[in-house]
């Protein structure tokens, strides 16, 4: 029997894994769906020879993660870096470009370049600092306090009405509007000011890449690293009770709170129990995966080079389809994130053809089919984009319920993302991985620091682990410790 138990094979589950089979301790994941990796599965679309990432994608936060850093994915996962990091369509067949060069992002921003420069250019030169504080539990003090503090006065700023305070034109604010939407919440806001700025310096550090073959690479490195330390992996396993995994000395969870309460029931305390019962979801995505017999005929021809594009127009038409959908309305024009995984994979498709993957935010729980709306927002900024689909597979909010139990209404974050959701994530306290019940911990997004493939939920929950339960510390997790 394994001395310790993962439930889950998400990122977060299989880091866990890798760190507590890495001290040398035997240890078992079971993953409920007859495949591993959770957010980060890759799988055929519609037709042979076609793949598609069922849900993430693009991942600079996985190439920014301190436990992907340790782990040396670079060097076990092949990462390729688009020409433009992201771009943003504008009317006129214009778009705002983000490149890997901050110069050159900004000399595309034309008389607002230098007002972008002075808000992103702190940012990326204290990344160190600002991963600090994005990468650990909020409620500490910060390695490098003035990083935080610039971090925290930029988003002071773009998460105020005084968003525009320092552009002139359109180009700049829909370029950070388009990252800042990411995070599902109203617009502006502090915590999607936030994301928006720690995922807009990383473009200009590591960029946003895309990994070959898609997802699921990262997943099967971990889960080959697990397996070389001795761990085993079962698939097809649900488990609904804590009691199944007896007697595990140590129990990591990479479960949203509804899945602790299904498995622990009435062994929480009363006031854990309640923190679990009231935890609050966000808003959902309705996912719509395309295949198309040539590439995007973007109006502006810099997209064509883009990994990740955000369709949405201004930074105020962006604002009123994400405030629809954080009111409860599905939007007639929504925000649709697009990625072009193609463009730089070549393998994702037969010759000639693309995969492109969208979604857009709707309200929690939606069974509303997104496709026409989305491609009716595609074709605004690329004209004739109908005509080179050939089909499409929708997943509904509803749908991705179903298909992660974690995505509670479609709300792939596994928590909403307000200032509260971050900070009491899932109860607030210093050590928010460890549960009332000794040996067993939660290490899904639903804990510090959140949402993204960045396995820093999973290493936090077994850094705890270990020390609390075995008395060790986090080993090497490089090739070649
Ligand atoms: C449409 C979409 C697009 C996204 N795009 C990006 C992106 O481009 N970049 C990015 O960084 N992030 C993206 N994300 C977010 C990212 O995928 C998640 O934040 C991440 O996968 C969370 O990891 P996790 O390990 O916490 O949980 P998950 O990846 O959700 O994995 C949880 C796993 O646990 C299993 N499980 C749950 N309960 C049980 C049980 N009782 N027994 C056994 N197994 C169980 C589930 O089947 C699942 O496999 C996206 C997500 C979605 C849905």
């Amino acid at each position: 029997m394994a001395e310790v138990a993962v439930v889950g094979s998400g990122p977060n589950g299989l880091a866990a894994a890798v760190v507590m089979a890495r001290a040398g301790l035997a240890v078992r994941v079971y993953e409920a769906a007859e495949t591993i990796g959770g957010g980060t599965r890759t799988a055929e679309l519609l037709e042979p020879g076609h793949v598609y990432d069922v849900c993430s994608a693009v991942h600079p936060m996985a190439l920014a993660s301190r436990f992907f850093r340790e782990f040396e994915l670079e060097r076990r996962v092949e990462l390729r870096l688009p020409e433009v990091q992201y771009g943003t369509p504008l009317d006129g067949g214009r778009a705002a470009l983000a490149y890997r060069s901050l110069e050159q992002t900004a000399s595309g921003l034309g008389a607002d370049g230098d007002a972008f420069t002075r808000l992103m250019g702190p940012l990326v030169e204290h990344l160190g600092g600002v991963l600090d504080v994005t990468q650990n539990q909020l409620l500490r003090m910060p390695a490098n306090p003035v990083a935080a503090l610039r971090l925290g006065i930029a988003a002071l700023e773009q998460g105020s009405p005084w968003w525009n305070r320092r552009f002139a034109g359109d180009a700049a604010p829909a370029l950070l509007t388009g990252v800042a939407a990411h995070a599902v919440a109203p617009l502006p806001s502090l915590t999607a000011a936030a994301a928006g700025l720690l995922l807009g310096a990383l473009a200009h550090a590591g960029g946003w890449p895309i990994p070959v073959g898609g997802s699921a690479a990262i997943a099967d490195a971990m889960a080959r690293d697990i397996e070389a330390h001795g761990g085993v992996i079962e698939t097809g396993v649900r488990i609904d009770s804590l009691e199944e995994l007896s007697p595990a000395k140590a129990i990591l969870l990479d479960v949203a709170p509804p899945g602790l309460l299904r498995m622990a029931g009435t062994a929480l305390p009363g006031g854990y129990r309640r923190a679990l019962e009231t935890f609050r979801f966000g808003n959902g995505a309705c996912k719509v995966d395309f295949i198309l017999s040539g590439p995007v005929p973007w109006a502006a021809r810099g997209l064509a080079g883009a990994g990740t594009v955000h369709v949405g127009g201004t930074r105020v038409d962006m604002a009123e389809a994400e405030n629809l959908v954080a009111a409860g309305r599905h939007p007639g024009k929504p925000y649709v994130l697009v990625a072009q995984p193609s463009i730089v994979d070549a393998g994702r498709a037969p010759a000639g053809r693309h995969i492109l993957w969208t979604y857009c935010h709707v309200p929690k729980g939606s069974t509303v089919d997104m496709a026409e709306a989305v491609m009716s927002r595609i074709e605004e900024f690329a004209p004739g984009f109908r005509d080179v689909v050939i089909g499409w597979k929708t997943t509904t909010a509803a749908g991705l319920a179903e298909y992660n139990a974690n995505y509670v209404g479609g709300d792939f974050s596994a928590g909403l993302m307000d200032i509260r959701g971050l900070v009491q994530r899932p109860v607030l306290s210093p050590v928010p991985w460890r549960t009332p019940l000794r040996g067993v911990y939660l290490c899904s997004s639903s804990t510090p620091p959140g949402p993204g493939v960045t396995g820093m939920p999973g290493y936090h929950a077994a850094k705890h682990a270990l020390k609390d339960i075995f008395g060790l510390q986090v080993p090497g997790l490089g090739m070649r410790a």
